[in-house]
């Protein structure tokens, strides 16, 4: 028989989509199934089939075709069709603030304020002392202004659309003055020219990447500039030969020149780290001191709050910013606020903010606080008795992430693992696709996790995952 008539007949092998649907009928699984999801997953069984007949007749058997055999795949497709796909994950990379696996951890209150606020009705915009619609942002506005020093607050979706926002009510058709060394790609592809274009800001590039000076902006003030722009360079640093313009020096020049600045302060943080041992980031309130017209920044990376961009500032400006109509297509959802709220509220008290707000907890956690959860984790590992498994504990170091504290290395404890017969990549892989899933590393030949960003209650998990996988091999 030639390749073709045998195609020609695995084909008509083929079930039918209402036989399938009828078989159905009496699974007891599949009875249960939402006929959407059912139907979705018989044309997905039935394609695959087609497609590996098409594609690779030889390894297709007369089986592969029987009723039970399709109808356990249409089964296992259910499943992998209705698990979900956001799924809780631990993070192994020891990077604190990391962006593609959910930035920050709320704090416990935010958690419960969001159960809370999501649940019923709630005074989003209703000014209860007057009875009347009130503004959604005086949920924060006052404490914003409270822990900042600022005149006025308010916040939208993120800082990305913070910083679009302000340049699009403040510059938008007038000249914007921004250092070379500033011109910063965050990632995610926002990059400060790109956002200026979109926001018909007119860039005015000045200075040098390592160097710019205060006569580079005052020289390049025209009667058509709308904007100085200080950027927090975030994610990279410029070191050796350099010079920058400080926030107050930029101030100074636009009160004497009636030009409004404005700073997209990237990460934002209320505290000083310094304190505890890291390196110094500027705080919010030191920028909103300074005299900036316009601060803003993210509330989901330094601050270990929700996603948000929180602007702080002037009157003048700020109410400006209200009256965009842009405003309205950034505005932040309740249960933000509600989280929001909460975490702020936490920094009305620093030693509280630091051990109940998790991204804080984790950055300022000691290497011997991380080599305990390391020992315990090792000790779990050690019972599971499987001499094909070596566990090894590393002395490391950490990333703040989220384009925070860029040089800052944070000593770290990490497990590393190698399993006899196993590869490090089937190792990564299989933590990877387990439920939940394991992010962790590969490094010199090991599976690595970082200590720093897994907590305590996870280390069965991990455990449990390493058990299955040797028991698969
Ligand atoms: C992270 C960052 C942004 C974007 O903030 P999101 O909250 O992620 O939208 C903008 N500017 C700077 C300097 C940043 O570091």
């Amino acid at each position: 028989m030639n390749l073709n008539n045998q195609k020609q007949n695995l084909l008509k092998m083929l079930p039918g989509v209402d036989h399938l649907l009828e078989l159905s009928k009496t699974n007891p699984v599949l009875k249960e199934t939402p006929r959407s999801l059912l139907l979705q997953s018989i044309r997905h069984v039935i394609d695959s089939l087609r497609k590996a007949v098409m594609d690779n007749t030889q390894d297709i058997k007369d089986e592969d075709f029987e009723d039970s055999i399709v109808l356990e795949k249409v089964k296992k497709h259910v499943d992998l069709a209705s698990a979900p796909k956001l799924k809780r994950t631990i993070n192994a990379t020891g990077v604190v603030i990391h962006t593609n696996l959910g930035r920050s951890l709320l704090p416990e209150e935010a958690i419960e304020n969001i159960s809370l606020i999501g649940s019923r009705y709630s005074n989003l915009e209703f000014d209860l002392s007057k009875g009347k619609r009130g503004s959604r942002y005086s949920a924060v506005k006052d404490i914003l202004c409270e822990i900042t020093g600022a005149d006025a607050a308010m916040v939208v979706n993120n800082n990305a659309g913070a910083v679009l926002l302000c340049l699009e009510s403040i510059a938008r058709g007038k000249k914007v003055i921004v250092s070379r060394g500033e011109l910063v790609e965050i990632g995610g592809s926002f990059r400060i020219p790109d956002v200026m274009a979109k926001s018909g800001g007119i860039m005015r590039e000045v200075g040098t990447t390592n160097r710019t000076h205060l006569r580079d902006y005052e020289d390049a003030i025209e009667n058509d500039t709308g904007l100085l722009l200080k950027v927090h360079k975030s994610n990279y640093s410029v070191v050796g030969f350099t010079s920058e313009v400080s926030l107050k020096e930029l101030t100074d020049l636009g009160k004497k020149y009636h030009i409004p600045v404005m700073e997209d302060l990237g990460s934002g943080t209320f505290i000083d780290f310094s304190k505890y041992g890291l390196v110094k980031e500027p705080r919010v309130q030191d920028s909103v001191a300074s005299g900036a017209d316009l601060i803003t920044f993210s509330g989901d990376k330094l601050l270990g709050g929700p996603q948000a961009g929180i602007i702080v500032g002037k009157k003048e400006a700020i109410t400006k910013i209200k009256q965009n109509p842009i405003t309205r297509a950034l505005r932040i959802d309740k249960l933000t606020l509600a989280a929001l709220e909460s975490t702020l509220n936490l920094y009305r008290d620093e030693e509280k903010a630091v051990k109940q707000i998790p991204t804080l907890r984790m950055l300022t956690l000691s290497v011997e606080q991380i080599k305990k959860t390391s020992s315990q984790l090792k000790k779990k590992l050690i019972q599971i008795k499987d001499t094909r498994l070596s566990i090894e504990m590393i002395n490391h170091t950490s990333r703040a992430g989220g384009g925070a504290l860029p040089l800052l290395d944070l000593p770290t404890v990490c497990i590393g693992i190698k399993i006899d017969g196993i590869s490090v990549n089937t190792i990564e892989s299989g933590m990877r696709s387990n439920s939940p899933p394991i992010i962790g590393r590969i490094e010199d030949d090991q599976y690595v996790m970082d200590m720093r960003t897994i907590q305590e209650e996870e280390l069965t998990i991990i455990k449990d995952a390493l058990m299955i996988m040797l028991k698969k091999v």
